[in-house]
């Protein structure tokens, strides 16, 4: 029997980003792998990303760690280095750099480098979080073509805050506002995410940059996977450790928030917020087991919570609990907890192994 696994499936992996090269064909594709590839696993995930032309990642200790590992894809740090003293490793590690702010622009132009480094200037397009505003970038953008340590051209990015609502107004003022800023500027483009990605066409060009999508899970609230044509790539799987009566009136866990209403049997599962499992998972959230949705009831624990198998269940210890994956995508258990399905397949602890397939 086993306890709480994710299968990784780099078949889905391959199809996500076929997908991706169909939607976006004349562009190039950088794959985000931070934060350890939305928890897929950073260097499983990069090694197996033949056909990718970067990688984006989000802190240098991610950059360099790629490298370490022989990976020698272009990678991009997306927030640019914190420490001006990791400028060095970064050159010396041939990693290209996000810069956002007037002081990484200075410590650049005062790093003494070798080679020049290649470098992506942030525009503040809207997202209001990292970047220079139009303003800045105005009076600033002569120097991104100075410095000798910035290789020519440099390239240019922003960030969309809401590509994935059905209102567009607000992305399509972010790509105008971007389009305004670099006009008449050499060098390479990049705006869109995976929402960005399908549902703004004329945001895709030099560079299209998809994270969740890579992974099969939906950016959109209104559009599933599925619609998308998109296959999840993470499947999290826990056995039945338990199948017990449990009298009507009873309450079940920790608090004693649920009782239940009839007379039924309760199943438990190996799995937990030690797991990565949300604790605030309410009541109704599904689990499917033996090809059926069944609901939580009462509080998940550190390493177990319980579902209401019914009055007359087929089911029996040993029996695998689909988390999420086959017949139960992220997204519907991200909508129950109240959150999205990056933030679960991204928070799995060490303690879940992860298994890769195909
Ligand atoms: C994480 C990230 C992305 C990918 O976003 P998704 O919504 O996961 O596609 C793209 N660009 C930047 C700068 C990011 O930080």
């Amino acid at each position: 029997m086993k306890s709480a696994y994710a299968s990784i499936s780099k078949s889905a992996l391959a199809h996500n980003i076929a997908r991706l090269r169909q939607q976006a064909p004349n562009t190039k594709l950088m794959a985000m792998v931070k934060a350890n590839a939305y928890g897929h696993g950073m260097l499983q995930i990069a090694t197996s990303l033949n056909h990718v032309d970067a990688l984006g990642v989000a802190r240098v200790e991610e950059a360099l760690a790629l490298r370490e590992a022989g990976v020698s894809t272009e990678i991009v740090l997306l927030e640019g280095f914190y420490t001006d003293s990791n400028i060095g490793a970064l050159a010396a590690a041939n990693i290209s750099t996000v810069i956002h702010c007037e002081h990484q622009l200075l410590a650049l132009e005062n790093a003494k480098l070798s080679q020049p480094m290649k470098v992506w200037v942030k525009i503040d397009s809207g997202m209001h979080r990292l970047g220079f505003s139009p303003q800045q970038f105005e009076s600033l953008k002569l120097r991104f073509y100075q410095s000798n340590n910035i290789q020519q051209n440099p390239g240019f990015m922003s960030h969309f805050a809401s590509a994935d609502e059905s209102n567009q107004d607000y992305t399509l003022s972010q790509i105008a506002c971007f389009d305004n800023c670099v006009q008449g500027l050499q060098g390479q483009q990049s705006l869109a995410n995976s929402a960005g990605i399908f549902a703004f066409e004329q945001s895709h060009r030099d560079w299209i940059r998809p994270g969740i999508a890579l992974y099969g899970v939906s950016p959109f609230a209104h559009l599933s996977a599925e619609d998308l044509g998109l296959l999840a790539v993470m499947e999290l799987r826990s056995s039945l450790i338990a199948v017990r009566p449990h009298q009507a009136g009873e309450s079940a866990g920790y608090g004693r928030i649920w009782r239940s209403p009839h007379d039924t049997y309760l199943g438990v599962v190996a799995i937990g917020y030690g797991d990565g499992y949300p604790r605030t998972a309410p009541e109704g959230t599904p689990v499917r087991i033996n090809g059926r949705i069944v609901p939580i009831v009462g509080r998940v624990s550190m390493d177990m919570l319980t579902v209401d198998l019914g009055p007359k269940p087929m089911d029996q210890v040993g029996d695998e609990a689909i988390i999420w994956g086959a017949g139960l995508p992220v997204e519907d258990v991200a909508k129950h907890v109240g959150t999205i399905g990056y933030e679960l397949v991204t928070k799995l602890t060490s303690r879940v192994p992860l298994y890769y397939k195909d």
